[in-house]
């Protein structure tokens, strides 16, 4: 898969013809606060392809400047997310590493009486930052204290002198901008807590506005991709660069955010979920994230296929899941074994067969690819068939599947003829007799008749049984301000039935296809006695 061009190719093309850089370096910065979802997914895939189309290369950078929710688990996790994914850091740095450097800078700031500090409370500050009607109004701080002054308060701040809210850094840039973001930022903050990387070291800590462009500048980024929430604040990107005299200036361009339609994608909301126990974790098959994909059986091929197609745009955009759906089923179109899968079973008599008699037939994994392999598959008296497979009436003429009088192919076996069904008291169908015609083997080359289409079946002697996990949307209708309110119930469906034996042999994360039913893998939690598997996708045309 070539990575196809897109609006920053195109710039960073222009850059290199220009001569204004000789190797381009692209960072992926995730704050370590949860795990990577399919919308980040976008960012891995472009930061990492566009350095590597340049023959440049990607920084992992964590970006933990705020102690309070930050931890350990995320930053491991978000290292496998981008390896499985098939990426490779060449580096990887903490933002934190560079908080003496961020203090040095902000000193540095003070000292061209471009910061200032302020003991407004948040409300009083926020305030005064007016909004898009209502310029800016300047704190009685900005100007009544002394460079000296100011140096000595932030010294204080930092040897933990203040307590949390009481006073903070602000830039000294322009209250009167039309951008709220210029209007004298604050750029430092109290916060007692520990840290995961740096403990008790610090005491205060820079805001994500001062700290990113600070870290761009410091590794040495080219250009700096980031989603579009953050075009405003690019003139207070470019600001800090240039007043902090940083000797790179990189290049900040906002690309659009990956929206999956109808599914949770918020942090805030997907942590709640796994804080609930709603999900069994981070990585439940239901989820959104990177971990929760590759549990449903998705390929990092499927995702990239995914995060390829929908183009990079510069606006936000919602994508319909249906073609993440249709990512995953190419792939495993080509690669998957077919076998057969029994989730609603009905059991089928062969009256006109042999009491003690089993046949085997050698079969292939995948009709277009021997290289796939064969497996053996049993034919006796006693079957199971999809229950959807048989209808006691035709509902309609275009109904290919078996019923009373019709005749089908058994997939790989014989025609059977449906005789006669067997009802319990309340009238449901338990079993259905059927004749069999030895002439229609498969493969001896028989056309004196068609059958009423071709169904999969398994022998009863050797199914295996199985349990089959069935997931669908994770919230249903709107979220108010509760993602616990439209937490759909039935998102996780248990169905037990039976398949075939050689899915014995198949190990966890092992993708196959149930034949016309959909495509599953193979869960941890499987066993010899219960072959476990969760449901990635259904076919596009499923019987179910
Ligand atoms: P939060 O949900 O807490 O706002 P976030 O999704 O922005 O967090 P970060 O860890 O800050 O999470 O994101 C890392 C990078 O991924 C950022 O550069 C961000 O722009 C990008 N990113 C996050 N979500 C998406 C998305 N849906 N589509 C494209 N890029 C995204
Ligand atoms: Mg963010």
């Amino acid at each position: 898969m070539d990575y196809p061009s897109n609006f920053i190719k195109t710039i960073i093309e222009e850059d290199i013809k220009n001569k204004k850089y000789e190797t381009i370096v692209t960072r992926f910065p995730p704050e370590p606060n949860g795990f990577l979802h399919i919308g980040h997914a976008r960012a891995i895939i472009t930061n990492f392809e566009l350095a590597k189309s340049f023959g440049g290369y990607t920084y992992l950078r964590y970006d933990d400047t705020n102690p309070s929710k930050e931890d350990e688990i995320y930053v491991k996790a978000i290292e496998q997310d981008i390896r499985w994914l098939g990426y490779e850091p060449k580096s990887i740095f903490y933002a934190s590493n560079y908080f003496q450097i961020m203090f040095e800078k902000a000193i540095l700031l003070i000292e061209k009486g471009l910061a200032y500090a302020d003991f407004s409370t948040q409300e009083e500050i926020s305030r005064s930052r007016g909004d898009l009607h209502l310029k800016g109004i300047a704190s009685k701080y900005r100007s009544s204290l002394s460079i000296k002054e100011n140096l000595e308060i932030f010294n204080k701040m930092k040897d933990g002198l203040y307590n949390e809210g009481e006073v903070v850094l602000r830039a000294k840039i322009d209250l009167e901008s039309n951008n709220i973001n210029m209007r004298d930022p604050v750029i430092y903050r109290i916060v007692k807590a520990i840290h995961h990387n740096t403990k008790d070291k610090w005491i205060i800590y820079p805001m994500y506005d001062f700290a990113h462009p600070l870290e761009d500048a410091i590794e040495g980024i080219t250009h700096s991709l980031c989603s579009l929430e953050f075009e405003d604040h690019r003139p207070l990107y470019d600001w800090v660069v240039q007043n902090c005299e940083m000797k790179n200036e990189p290049r900040q361009i906002e690309f659009g955010r990956l929206t999956l339609e109808n599914t949770v994608m918020s942090k805030r909301h997907l942590r709640t979920l796994v804080e609930s126990k709603k999900v069994s974790g981070w990585d439940d098959p239901r989820m959104p994230t990177i971990a929760g994909l590759r549990r449903r059986g998705y390929t990092k091929e499927a995702i990239k296929e995914f995060v390829f197609s929908c183009g990079l745009s510069k606006v936000n955009g919602t994508i319909s899941v249906e073609m993440l759906e249709s990512a995953i089923r190419n792939d495993l179109s080509i690669k998957a074994r077919r076998v057969n899968g029994i989730i609603n079973p009905l059991k089928i008599t062969i009256t006109n067969y042999p009491d003690d008699q089993k046949e085997e037939f050698l079969v292939p994994y995948h009709p277009d690819d021997e290289a796939l392999g064969s497996r053996i598959i049993t034919f006796s008296k006693n079957l199971f068939i999809e229950r959807n497979d048989f209808s006691e009436v035709i509902p309609d003429p275009k109904f290919k599947r078996l019923s009373l009088g019709l005749e089908v192919r058994l997939m790989h076996a014989y025609f059977i003829k449906a005789e006669k069904i067997i009802k319990d008291i309340k009238g449901n169908i338990l079993e259905v007799l059927c004749t069999y015609d030895v002439e229609t083997k498969s493969g001896s080359g028989f056309s004196k008749r068609k059958p009423n289409g071709t169904i999969n079946f398994l022998s009863i002697d050797d199914a295996i049984n199985l349990r089959t996990n069935i997931y669908s949307k994770l919230v249903t209708g709107e979220i108010k301000e509760n993602v616990l309110d439209a937490f759909n119930e039935n998102s996780l469906q248990i169905k037990y039935g039976y398949c075939e034996k050689s899915l014995l042999n198949f190990k966890s994360e092992d993708k196959f296809q149930f034949i016309r039913n959909g495509y599953y893998v193979i869960d941890s939690t499987s066993t010899k006695d219960l072959v476990t598997v969760n449901e990635i996708v259904q076919l596009k045309s499923s019987i179910k």
